[in-house]
Parts: structure tokens; sequence; C-alpha cells
């Protein structure tokens, strides 16, 4: 049954910008409501130690995200499972329609919908999705107890996939198309000490190949990117880990992006160009997407919508 719900701020995602965002503008006063999206708790929720979320020398990003959300409604916040599908950001009141049929209707929105695995791009990939190819090995590690597995990336995502993904692997191969890693330090030590890891530098993965029937992947051709030698990594399990897109659906017509999709703030704010509206978080942040960064942009957006409305209120 399609209903209704009015409030002061609508707060779209549960990431650390949305939970934080929902902290502040509870204790102010302004009864926010936040949904969550299809991924309750965000990108933390698909990994397992961070290890530097301030205060925390080890926190299990699970654990800190169900922390996050019990704090944001402990203080009033009224967090939704649910999905906005569509906002009309045409004049305020915004209206926001959502999956399960509910409108929202809010005087300011926070927009915090994070950011999203990117994959190669590779019909092979595609088609083996969930039948061997992944990203998201504390999804998926498991699957693959004794086996082969190969990753591919070289940032923080696809070092701490292939240390995790060595409690299952057999071998774990790191593919990557330089030969150096952007990943921290600390990461790459531990990636280099551990003996079932091995790296192959300067590759490209160019395709995925596998067993028909049942659908299952048997392993991945790479090709040298500098002499165009091809060949065969042989593996049960193929994790994707080469960056995160911003998750922009909402808004890419309606609000400028850059860097590849990261919805442009004003210096020093998240305000956004249409007024009453604020976006925190990897959607906005293509240099340091931390958790601790995502969760102070949402602490800003919060305080920001408090003055807009105080500044707004009966217009
Ligand atoms: P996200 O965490 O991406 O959350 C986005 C939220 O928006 C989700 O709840 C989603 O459901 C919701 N959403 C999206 N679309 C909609 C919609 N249409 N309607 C409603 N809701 C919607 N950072 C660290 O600081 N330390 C780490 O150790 C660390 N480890 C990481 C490990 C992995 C495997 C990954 C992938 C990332 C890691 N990061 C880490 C980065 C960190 O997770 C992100 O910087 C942070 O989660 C971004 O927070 P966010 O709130 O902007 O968005
Ligand atoms: P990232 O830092 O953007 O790194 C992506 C990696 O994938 C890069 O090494 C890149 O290669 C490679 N790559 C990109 N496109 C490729 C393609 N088409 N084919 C092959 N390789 C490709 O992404 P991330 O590792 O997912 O990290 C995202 C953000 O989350 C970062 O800010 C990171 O710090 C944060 N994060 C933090 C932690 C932590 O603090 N412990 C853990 C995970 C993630 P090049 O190097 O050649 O560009």
């Amino acid at each position: 049954m399609p209903s209704s719900q009015s409030c002061k701020v609508l707060i779209v995602g549960s990431g650390p910008a949305g939970y934080t965002a929902g902290v502040y503008a509870a204790r102010a006063m302004l009864e926010p409501v936040l949904v969550q999206g299809i991924q309750p708790g965000g990108q933390l929720t698909i990994t397992t130690e961070v290890e530097n979320w301030p205060g925390d020398t080890e926190v299990q990003g699970p654990d800190l995200m169900q922390r996050m959300e019990a704090h944001a409604k402990a203080v009033g916040c009224e967090v939704v499972n649910d999905i906005i599908t569509a906002i009309n950001f045409d004049q305020r009141p915004f209206v926001a329609q959502s999956d399960s049929g509910t409108e929202y209707i809010a005087d300011a929105i926070i927009l915090a919908t994070g950011a999203r695995a990117k994959w190669l791009g590779l019909a092979s990939e595609e088609k083996f999705k969930g039948f061997g190819v992944s990203a998201c090995a504390t999804c998926d590690g498991f699957f693959y107890r004794g086996q082969e597995i190969v990753v591919v990336g070289g940032g923080n995502t696809a070092v701490e996939e292939a240390l995790f993904l060595t409690n299952f692997a057999s071998k774990v191969t790191l593919v990557h198309r330089r030969d150096s890693l952007r990943a921290e330090k600390i990461l790459q030590d531990r990636l280099f000490k551990n003996p079932k890891v091995s790296t192959l530098w300067h590759h490209e993965i160019i395709e995925v190949y596998g067993t028909e029937n049942p659908l299952g992947v048997e392993g991945v051709k790479v090709r040298h990117t500098e002499t165009g030698a091809v060949q065969s990594l042989p593996c049960k399990g193929f994790f994707v880990a080469i960056g995160h897109a911003p998750a922009n659906e909402l808004v890419k017509d309606v609000l400028p992006t850059h860097m590849g999709g990261y919805v442009v703030t004003k210096p020093d704010s998240t305000a956004t160009t249409i007024p009453g509206v604020f976006a925190a978080g990897d959607l906005t942040d293509h240099i340091y997407r931390q958790a601790v960064t995502s969760a102070g942009m949402g602490c800003m957006a919060a305080l920001e919508t408090e003055r807009f409305l105080a500044e707004h209120s009966g217009s």
C-alpha cells in the first residue's frame, strides 16, 4: 500500500557518512529519517578487520556499522530498510520515491550513497559472476577452501582481499597491471611476507574461462602489458578488486559530477548546487575514500543542513 512520510531531513545511505549525519541531525532535533539502501551499513560490512578507525585498534567492519546504526537510533534517528529509486529535486520539499512504494517528502536531503565495486567489463567476467567471479572476498572466500585463487588490482582492497583469501585458498596470485602497488605499506609488507601469495606484475586479465555445465571458473588468461605474451593461470575463484565508483544514479542527471562521477560540492562544504541538498562520503570523495573521512563529511552535512533549515524555515 503506497504511503507517504514527511520529514525535515532525509538521509539516503547507511554507511559511515549516513549514520554520522543521522547522529548529528537527530541531536539537532531534526528528527531525521535514514533510508538504508540495498547494503545496510555500507561497504564496511563486506570487510573484516578495520584497523584505522580511531578509538579501535582493531574492529570488525560489520560490528562497527552495527554500532553506528545503534548509535543513530539511540539518539532519535529513524532508520528505515528501504531503497530510494528516484528523487524530484524541482522544488522544496523534495519528493523521493522508494522501492517499498513509500514517498518520502523532505525539506532537506543528505545524499550518502557511497560507492560500489568496479568491474573489468569483460563479457566472460559477466558470464561467471556468482559462479567463480566475485568482488567480495568476505562474502565468497569460504567457497574456495583448498583451491587456487586469482585477485586483480593493486590498491588496499586488492591486498586486503588477497590476504584474507589466504585463510581459505591453497595459493593466491595477485595480478597487477604495473610493478608497484598503491596499497598502504603496512599491507604490502604483510602481503609480501605471506608464503601463500605470489604477485604477477605488468599483467592484465583478458578472459575468464571455465566449464559450462555446471558453470564454473577454471582459470584466467593474462597478458603482459609490455610484451603482449599471453598465459593461463588456473584458478577456481577470481576476485576483482580494482576500485570503486560513486553510486550516483539518483543524481547524475541533476548534479554536476567530476573525476569519474563523484558529486561536486562547494569548497569546504557538503552543499551541492541545489539548495537544501547536501552530499557526503564516498559519493563526493575521489581522494581519501575512508570511513573516517566519510563520517566527517556526514557530520558536516548534518550541521550544514541544520543551518540551512534554520535560515529557510517557512520557505
Ligand atoms: P558506503 O559505505 O559506500 O555506504 C553507502 C550506503 O548508501 C549503503 O548503505 C547503501 O545501501 C546506500 N545506498 C546506495 N544507494 C542507495 C539508494 N538508492 N537508496 C538508499 N540507500 C542507498 N575504509 C577505512 O577507513 N578503513 C578500512 O579498513 C576500509 N576497508 C575497506 C574494505 C573494503 C573491502 C572496502 C570496499 C572499503 C573499505 N574502506 C575502508 C573504505 C570505506 O568502506 C568507505 O570509505 C566508506 O564505507 C564510505 O562510506 P559512505 O558512508 O560514504 O558510503
Ligand atoms: P583504488 O585505491 O582506486 O585502487 C584500484 C587498483 O585497481 C589500482 O591499483 C589500479 O591500478 C587497479 N585498477 C583499476 N582499474 C583497473 C583495471 N581496469 N584493470 C586492472 N587494474 C585496475 O581502489 P581500492 O583498493 O578499492 O580502494 C578504494 C578506496 O578505499 C581507497 O581510498 C582505499 O584507501 C580505501 N580502502 C581503505 C582500506 C584500508 O584503509 N585498510 C581498505 C580498502 C579500501 P593502478 O594502481 O595502476 O591505478
